[in-house]
Order: C-alpha cells, then structure tokens, then sequence
C-alpha cells in the first residue's frame, strides 16, 4: 500500500491473557461519533466469542505464509512472484467453488510499461558562478514515464513553487505569474493545510488530493514544465525517505499510454531536505524562508536562477500484468454486484537490508489477500446463498499507483452502475483484538453506517481515521473504484488493542512504519496474533452479507466530492 495506515507487527504471546467471552452482555462501547472516545468512555474489555464461519486466524495465517514466502519473490508484477501468486489465488478461489470472472477467465490482464530507469550516479546544478552536485540515493530519486532509452536534462532551469498547487475553489496558485515552460519545477510536499501547520488552509490537517505527488506532476505538465522535483520532508510524508528510495528506484510500472508518454514530465523526482536547503543556499536563498512565505496565500514562485543538467538511462518493457478475479453468483439478484478488493502486489526483490533482499510484504498486502480468502470461505460456508452476486478482486500494481484497481474501474468486468459497493483491504493487523473500527474516509458514504452496525456484533465502536494528514484516502485501492463513484469502504481496527490499550496499538502501528513498511522485514512472523485480523475480515464479510441481501445502493453522503459521478453513472440504470 501506500503506507495509509500503519499497523504494527509483532505480537507479545497474549494468548494467556485472552478474556473471557462476555456473551449477552450489551455494548455500551459503542461511539459513533466523529472523535476517538474519551478516558471517561466504558472501558470495557469483552471479546465477542467468533462464530463458526470458517474465518479464523489460522487460516489468514496459512494464506499469509505462502503469499510471503521467500518462494514468492515479493510478488512484483512482470516477474515469477507474480505468475506463484496469481496462480495461488486463482486456484484457491477455484477449491473454494467460485467461478471465474466473465471473459471465463479467473484472470484480467492488465497491460503495463515497466521502465528500468537509471539515473545519472549524480546531477549538476548550476549557474550565476555557483555549482553544486547531487547525488543519487543520497540526494535525489529521478524517475520518468516517458518511453524513450535515454532522457536528457540540460541547463532545465530550476523554479520554486510552493507547493505545486492550483486549486481554485481555495484560491490558491503556486503557478500565479510563473514562467515554467521547459523548466523544472522545485515544490514542497503535501498541501498547504496539512503540511505539518494544521493551519485552517484547505482541509487543515487532513490531506487533499492536491497533496498527492501524482496531482503535482499533473499539474507541473499543465504549466509546460519539463520537471518535477518534490522536497521529501519525513515529517509531513509521514514516512522516512528510505521509503521514498525504495519505492522509487529501479524498475518502476505505468499505465501503457497512446503517445508512449510523451506528454509526461521528463524528470519525476524527490530530492531530499537538505539537498533541497544546500540548493536554496546557492542561489543565495533561504529555505526557512521560502517555507514560510509558501504557507502564505498570495505566495509567489520564484527563479532559483541555477539550472539541472542530468541524463536517465531507460530499459523499456510493455507486458499485460494481471487482476485475479472470482465471483459467487447471487441467488436473486445475479447482476448486482458487491466486490472485495485486495492487492496482490508488493516491491519485489530491491536493495538488501541486514542482508535480505526480499520484499515479502506479509502484512502489505500478503495479508489483505488471506483475507479476500477468509471472507470467500466465509460466503462459501454461510447457510445462505447471497442474493447479490459476490466478487473477490485482487489487483496488481497498487504499490506502482493504484495500477491494477485503476485499470479494472476504468474497464470494469462488471457494470460499475450495477456495482454496489467496493470493500477494500490493504494490511490486515497483526497484534491482536482491537476495540476500534478505524474508517478511511468516515464521513463519505453511507457504509459507514453499514460498518457501525457490523461493528457493534463485535462490541466495537467506529472512528474516522486519527492521522488524516497522511492523504490514506488516497492511497489505497478502494481510491481508484471511488473516482468512478462506486461508494468504497477502507476499514480495520488500529486504534486500541482490546487486551493492551491505545498506546500499544500506537507503538505497534509507528514500529511498523518506522521499521518494516516497505522494507525486506515485513514478512511473515509466527509469533503474530491475527485474532485482529480475523475479526476484520468477519466483519467486512458480515457487511457484504447485508449488502447482498438488500435491494438499495447505498449513497455517498452530500458534500462527497464522489456523489456527483455516482448519480451520474446510475441514471444509466
Ligand atoms: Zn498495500
């Protein structure tokens, strides 16, 4: 995923300290509210006992271990990890009795463009008598979409603005005035609201779409430019700039595009912190400054005036990845549709770390995929055929760019005005019960009220998610059926450990994403509790149940900026 939420890993043996079930006892945990609970809140500790419907953690664990097995590769697309794990899913669905998707197929090809770019080893910056060399890894990760062996960069002139940002319905633009034709464009991260200011600019501390790199390079060729570089700052990334390395280095997957993108920007790229300041330095500029006078509407771009000059070395391959797709044919209403989505990609085989060069990818997203097979065993098992039809989708692509859920939303397998919703999972957790349901996006659509329910059978209460700084909406799959305006509910708990309490699911959660995210150690560990998991999984397959069974499309609420595109599509209907 794109580290939207970071859970923790391993697991104290709780085991022992399991409690006992507390069966008819009614939940008054339950805190539909908008803000996490208070102390003052009932601190009761109930676990409901599990049902006996096949969902268990030893099965999510069994799932997990074969998914992230060093076997596996870490299951990059285009390689042999990917042929094991779509195969594994395929056949797992096919034991499970579902049919395959309409083209008869338990395949859909995806069709990608891997570029294997190597930068230039360093990149000059130059001019007014001033030079200064980066380089890479160290300094900056450069990428490209454009389909060509080699990318040069020469004497690019290189252009501060702000944030990279032209936004209207805000008032706001970083391009006002600014000349950027062929030149390359330096911004901050993230949106001016949330860039660790929490001012009352944009939507404060919850990041908006303009805070995604992808919307800036978007932006960045709107205003002809031939560049982009992002100042990666940990803080407000909410990630470290290993992360930034090793998503961004070596082969990297695009959509395949007409023009073989050749309206994309020459140069995408990061460059960190301090090369960022050493760069306002030579141009005789302060960086402190020039952050300052950015978070400030009515913020004007400047000229560094000092040029880039690098080159890209580019190994071109165009290649059809694939969704695993799976359906259980609804009863009575066949061709409505609720789909269970999961990523079955990770990063592959990248640089070594202590010595492990294998991307595992065992709670991102080995574990989301466990899940799409848990909650299949669930429908399997259940005494109920489900009146609507039931889809299992597990996309490639989503660690490149939400690639393979983009792909199927915008060439759907099933009629997206016939779809009922998405239910979305990208890192199930691994350190036990949680009292909460921490939703993604709370507040968007009316599954929320779908989840509260499914979470009280649980004696849980729902949050919105805590760090929407983070732009989590944004990051995983269930964005991307959104944008087509399929309501989609992004959900798990991670807030309070039912045995341990709110600052060991905060330490849990920030040890993952300091230690493990993106990194050769996400991988399987014996040690993990996936009762947690288990119960996610329960749940979002109990929301599908009740979903099945109904006759309604549930809404996105007012003021959802995906409300619109939804009534759209339905008047098709
Ligand atoms: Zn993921």
């Amino acid at each position: 995923m794109h580290l939207s939420t970071f859970r923790g890993w391993l697991v104290p043996a709780a085991a022992g300290l399991l409690l006992a079930s507390c069966q008819g006892k009614t939940s008054s945990s339950e805190t539909a509210t908008t803000t996490a609970p208070t102390e003052a809140e009932p601190t009761d500790t109930a676990s409901v006992p599990a049902p006996a419907d096949g969902i268990t953690p030893a099965l999510i664990a069994r799932h997990i271990k074969v998914l992230a097995s060093d076997e596996y590769q870490g299951r990059r697309p285009f390689t042999a990890g990917e042929e094991k794990a779509t195969a594994y899913l395929a056949s797992e669905f096919k034991k499970l009795g579902l049919q395959p998707g309409p083209n008869g197929s338990y395949f859909q090809a995806v069709p990608l463009v891997e570029i294997a770019g190597t930068p230039d080893s360093t990149a000059t910056i130059g001019g007014n008598g001033k030079s200064l060399t980066l380089k890479y890894r160290a300094d900056y990760m450069f990428l490209t979409e454009r389909e060509q062996p080699t990318v040069v960069i020469k004497n690019s002139p290189l252009v501060f603005a702000g944030y990279g940002v032209t936004a209207p319905e805000y008032k706001w633009d970083d391009y006002a005035g600014l000349d950027v034709k062929g030149k390359t464009v330096v911004v901050l991260i993230n949106d001016p609201g949330n860039a660790g200011n929490d001012t009352i600019l944009f939507k404060g501390k919850a990041m908006t779409y303009y805070g995604r790199w992808g919307y800036k390079y978007e932006e960045a060729i709107r205003h002809g430019a031939t560049g982009l570089l992002i100042i990666h700052d940990t803080k407000p990334a909410s990630y470290p700039w290993t992360v930034v390395q090793s998503s961004n280095g070596g082969a990297k997957l695009h959509p395949q595009t007409p023009d073989h993108g050749a309206s994309k920007l020459a140069v995408e790229g990061w460059i960190t912190l301090d090369a960022a300041k050493r760069l306002f330095t030579a141009a005789g500029q302060n960086y402190d400054e020039a952050y300052t006078a950015a978070n400030k509407p009515g913020f004007h771009g400047k000229a560094f005036g000092l040029s880039i000059s690098t080159t890209l070395h580019n190994k071109i391959t165009l290649k059809a990845s694939k969704n695993v797709v799976a359906v259980l044919p609804g009863t009575t209403r066949p061709k409505e549709y609720i789909i269970y989505s999961a990523h079955w990609d990770h990063l592959g085989v990248g640089k070594a770390v202590a010595g492990d060069s294998i991307y595992n990818g065992a709670l991102d997203n080995a574990s989301g995929c466990a899940g799409l097979l848990a909650i299949a065993t669930g429908f399997v098992q259940a005494n109920s055929t489900p009146g609507r039809s039931i889809v299992f989708l597990a996309v490639t692509g989503e660690e490149q760019g939400l690639l393979g859920s983009d792909y199927y939303a915008q060439h759907p397998l099933f009629p997206v005005a016939n779809t009922v919703a998405d239910i979305n999972m990208d890192e199930l957790l691994a350190f036990g019960p949680m009292r909460d349901l921490t939703i993604t996006g709370y507040g968007q659509s009316e599954l929320d009220d779908y989840a509260r329910a499914a979470a009280k059978e649980q004696n849980r209460y729902v949050i919105p998610y805590q760090h929407p700084e983070t732009g989590s909406f944004y990051r995983s799959d269930h964005f991307s059926f959104a944008k087509v305006g399929i309501p989609a509910l992004y959900a798990s708990g991670e807030f309070e450990s039912r045995l341990h309490g709110k600052a060991f699911a905060e330490k849990e959660r920030k040890d993952f994403e300091e230690k493990n995210y993106h990194q050769p150690s996400d991988q399987f560990d014996p040690k993990w509790d996936l009762r947690g998991a288990a119960q996610d999984a329960r749940l979002l397959f109990r929301i599908g149940q009740k979903l099945a069974s109904e006759t309604t499309f549930p809404k996105w609420k007012e003021g959802s900026e995906f409300k619109a595109t939804r009534e759209k599509s339905l008047l098709g209907n």
